[in-house]
């Protein structure tokens, strides 16, 4: 449907009205509440001269005044930009500043961060939430979030409507720079919208289509009925907010699907796996979702979880699920748990493929699951020709969430995007005959050693299933004309024998091909992830010349 983005909270606040959608400790927000609140702040933004073509910035922590600012945003017909709420001053001033934000809504413990980046952007206004009751103790500069909102009009100004949804942009949504410098997204209403009830269509069953009905100026789903094999109907799911809403993944899998499918969300700010299983019990959760290494330590606090019976499903995605987790989670929850691994990239919004949903699916772990409605997945060889079932090359994507491309970098666009509308992702994939996805790796995390191709994921994989072993990453180490050895940093159960885990690192090398087989193990107290979950492979590499091979 030609809407805007915020047809989703519309036609929310129209169907679930009074129901909690929002949860934080102890703080409650309803639909209609949702909506109200983040009218004010279209207003407010209005009063600012802020309206259609303007940015405003999100820098802040999963919190329910980050969805009033993201959907008041929205409802002033302007663009939101999500910022990672720990950056540094100049990243996040190089942010801004590339964005042309105009407001920023931070948090308290930012503050000195955004003021320290503030003379490098061109933002008229910078608002704070936090425990500021008395806002006389605010930096002149500053204003409190909460007082500039109160006595403002309840309803949308109406402005959203106004909005073009091919050219208008609800997101400029910043890569994760996991492989090099972060890049804006240019991403459209449509964009979002779809992508949206993509996701959202592929757990209930029903096809978007034929079921996002036109409420006014909202979208809602039509229930999958009660005969439904699907995890969880409509208006009932209960999930955790676990997913950094400013990274793809939370952004339409945290803020947008749960108002499609009118579900309460336990946000939490911070991931404290304690915290996660003690709140999945007393809240009765339907879903869970994260980045592969909230799995990991979950699993790891097993023994401190409750009752977890009322938990459907499971959605994972930002990185690669090991099997090995996904084995022990079967353990854990049962046959019956529905376990869906994702795949997608800032540049397609969220979401290109899913694993299947319903409880009776063909399940195939490894794989990311079937292309979503609309969306095409082809694999290319080196000179862009289609490659058939089972060969392995790039994956790229044609669909309606593929966005416009990059801002303000027509280099890196005409690279990405080409003129038949494939993005071309950087990602090494095979599709199985059935159309299942298999990513295999990243491109630019691939080790060549005389002339052959080693995927550390493959690598890692093996590793997991070893005696011990809790977490697994490969880089290369430069070797000359021979190209690169494989490195593993390792962690592993407290107490393991280090001696032991090598030695299983051992026998598994004499199970490889040469040129695979590990040559340097390094045992670690932790593997580092971006907040988004990904292993830093960067971050890794930089190490290698401080430890002796
Ligand atoms: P940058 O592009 O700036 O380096 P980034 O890769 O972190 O940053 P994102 O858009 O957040 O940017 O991440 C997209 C990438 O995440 C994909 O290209 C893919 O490599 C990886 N990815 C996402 N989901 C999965 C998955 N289920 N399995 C394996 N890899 C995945």
């Amino acid at each position: 449907p030609a809407l805007p983005a915020s047809a989703t909270l519309r036609g929310a606040a129209d169907r679930f009205g009074d129901a909690t959608v929002l949860h934080q400790a102890g703080h409650e927000v309803t639909f209609h509440g949702l909506l109200a609140r983040a009218s004010a702040f279209a207003h407010a933004l209005h009063a600012d001269g802020v309206g259609r073509g303007d940015v405003v910035a999100l820098h802040l922590p999963n919190c329910p005044q980050y969805a009033i600012g993201y959907w008041g945003t929205l409802l002033a017909g302007a663009t939101v930009t999500p910022a990672n709420p720990l950056l540094a001053p100049d990243d996040l001033g190089a942010q801004l500043a590339d964005a042309g934000a105009a407001v920023v809504v931070s948090w308290e413990a930012a503050l000195p961060a955004v003021l320290a980046a503030r003379p490098a952007t061109s933002l008229k206004r910078v608002l704070v939430t936090g425990a500021h009751g008395d806002p006389e103790q605010l930096p002149p500069e500053v204003t409190g979030f909460s007082a500039h909102l109160d006595g403002r009009p309840a309803t949308p100004p109406g402005t959203d409507l106004e909005v073009d949804p091919d050219r208008d942009l609800a997101h400029l949504a910043y890569t994760g720079g996991t492989t090099g410098r972060s890049k804006g997204v240019r991403v459209t209403h449509r964009h979002v919208l779809t992508n949206a009830l993509q996701a959202a269509c592929w757990g209930t069953g029903a096809r978007p289509d034929v079921t996002a009905t036109v409420h006014g100026p909202g979208v809602v789903l039509a229930d999958p009925g009660p005969a439904s094999e699907f995890p969880t109907p409509i208006g009932t799911g209960r999930a955790i907010g676990i997913a950094p809403w400013f990274h793809a993944m939370g952004t339409i899998g945290g803020l947008n699907v749960p108002l499609l499918t009118g579900t309460t969300t336990i946000v939490h700010a911070r991931f404290d796996p304690r915290a996660y299983l003690a709140d999945a019990t007393r809240f009765a959760v339907t879903s869970l979702s994260g980045a592969p290494p909230v799995y990991a330590a979950l699993l790891a606090h097993r023994e401190a979880a409750g009752d977890l019976s009322s938990v459907r499903s499971l959605t994972s995605g930002a990185a690669p699920l090991p099997v090995e987790i996904i084995r022990a989670l079967r353990d854990w929850f049962g046959e019956d748990l529905v376990i869906s691994e994702g795949y997608g990239l800032t540049e397609v919004t969220m979401a290109a493929t899913l694993g299947p949903a319903a409880r009776s699916a063909d399940r195939r772990p490894g794989t990311v699951g079937l292309p979503i409605a609309g969306t095409e997945i082809r694999i290319s060889g080196p000179d862009g020709e289609e490659l058939d079932a089972g060969a392995e090359g790039e994956v790229w994507i044609r669909g309606p969430q593929v966005t416009g491309g990059y801002h303000r970098r027509p280099a890196e666009t005409a690279a990405a995007f080409d003129g038949d509308g494939w993005l071309h992702t950087g990602d090494v994939g095979v599709l199985d005959g059935d159309g299942y996805l298999r990513i295999v790796d990243r491109l630019k995390d691939m080790l060549l050693h005389k002339g052959y191709n080693v995927y550390p994921r493959d690598l890692e994989e093996r590793l997991l299933a070893l005696p011990g072993v809790t977490g697994a990453a490969v880089v290369g180490r430069p070797v000359g004309v021979d190209g690169e050895h494989p490195v593993a940093f390792l962690t592993t159960v407290p107490g393991a024998d280090g001696a032991a885990v090598r030695a299983a690192v051992g026998g598994l090398n004499e199970r490889l091909l040469p040129y695979q087989r590990l040559r340097e193990v390094h045992l670690v107290g932790a593997i580092p992830v971006s907040a988004a979950g990904k292993v830093l492979k960067r971050d890794l590499r930089e190490q290698l010349p401080a430890l002796s091979p």
